[in-house]
């Protein structure tokens, strides 16, 4: 074993697709974008339509194509950046269900594609994607004639229950879809969590299914061990990585573990994280490199293979707040040299 192992839990994944299920009386749907938040979407996929997911979420056409094959043809794929221009063939070809977000996406669509599948984003003050309220006054008549599959908007601030952003963007989300008849989709994790004016038809989770905030109550999902590659002794006095950035200030043993900020581990942890030995933390010490890390072991009695960087210890968002992000970033970024292994029964 050469680079690092990461250890994805499939079962923890369903499992947390159920719990988030449990709370609404809706259908659940599943966001897998971004290779299921960097943890592989096809595995994801295929574990989560066994659970009863049928309406799957991605970001670009080429990850819908990519995730069709992986599922086959019983789920809808609805790709969040709708129409684009070059998209025609993968859409139609692969069965994909566009959310449509602008006039111009409309008409691509229906030109391109009449009679097709396709969703209607709606922005609610987010400003990022989807028709705001005079667009939408516009061309609602002509779109909810071609009969959309589901209507949707997204919240800004649903990981802050009291935000009165939250409470602003459902009354608006109401007023834009009243009387539409067509299934309605507003809430992620966070969304879910607010509770049952939230909730509408179609939920559509994707950090809470991977064990990450504000889903607290999720099953953890993701396991990171390092392999140590050497153990050196420092004298007090001696500095160690790029830019001399730790000095030892007594006789120090360090190990130089393999993976650094090409792996996901980003920079910023330079100096201030730590890994797990057990139930013992070291304190990464030097900078991030772009392969390695340095970690002091000196309190140690024994330096194991491995030292362990996501676990039992040091949750994906423990790690985000040391490195001041958030745990969809430290998902995402990790990289793909690691040796991946899924759990399922
Ligand atoms: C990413 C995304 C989601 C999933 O959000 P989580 O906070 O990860 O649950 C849902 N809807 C849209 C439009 C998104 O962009």
């Amino acid at each position: 074993m050469s680079t690092g192992k990461l250890t994805i839990d499939l079962d923890a994944i369903a499992a947390n697709w159920r719990a988030l299920d449990g709370m609404t009386n809706c259908a659940t749907g599943a966001v897998i974008k971004a290779d299921a938040y960097g943890l592989g979407a096809d595995r994801v996929g295929r574990a989560l339509l066994k659970a009863g997911a049928r309406q799957f979420f991605v970001a670009y056409a080429e990850e819908g194509a990519d995730l069709r094959q992986a599922i086959g043809p019983d789920a809808s794929i609805y790709i969040l950046s709708g129409h684009m221009s070059g998209d025609t063939d993968m859409i139609a070809d692969l069965a994909l269900t566009p959310v449509l977000n602008s006039l111009d996406q409309l008409t691509r669509h229906f030109e391109a594609l009449p009679g097709r599948p396709f969703g209607i984003q709606l922005d609610t003050g987010m400003n990022r994607l989807g028709m705001e309220w005079d667009e939408w006054s516009a061309v609602a008549g002509i779109a909810l004639a071609q009969g959309p599959d589901l209507v949707m908007s997204h919240l800004a601030c649903a990981d802050e229950p009291d935000h009165p952003m939250n409470a602003y963007q459902l009354d608006l989300f109401r007023r834009m879809t009243e009387g539409t008849g067509v299934p309605l989709s507003f809430a992620a994790t966070g969304g879910i969590l607010l509770g049952k004016d939230y909730h509408f038809e179609i939920t559509r989770p994707g950090i809470g299914l991977y064990g990450g905030q504000p889903f607290a109550a999720a099953r953890p999902v993701v396991r990171l061990d390092l392999p140590v590659a050497q153990v050196r002794h420092l004298e007090a006095g001696e500095v160690v990585g790029y830019g001399n950035s730790w000095q030892a200030r007594r006789p120090t043993r360090i190990a130089s573990v393999v993976a650094g900020y090409a792996d996901g581990l980003l920079r910023s942890l330079s100096n201030k994280g730590a890994l797990w030995a057990g139930n013992t933390p070291c304190p990464l010490v030097g900078r991030v490199s772009m392969d390695t890390i340095t970690v002091d072991v000196t309190d140690l009695e024994e330096v194991p293979s491995a030292l362990t960087m996501i676990g039992p210890n040091q949750s994906v968002d423990d790690l985000a707040s040391v490195a001041g992000t958030i745990g969809y970033e430290i998902l995402t970024s990790l990289g793909s040299r690691y040796n991946r292994r899924y759990h399922s029964a």
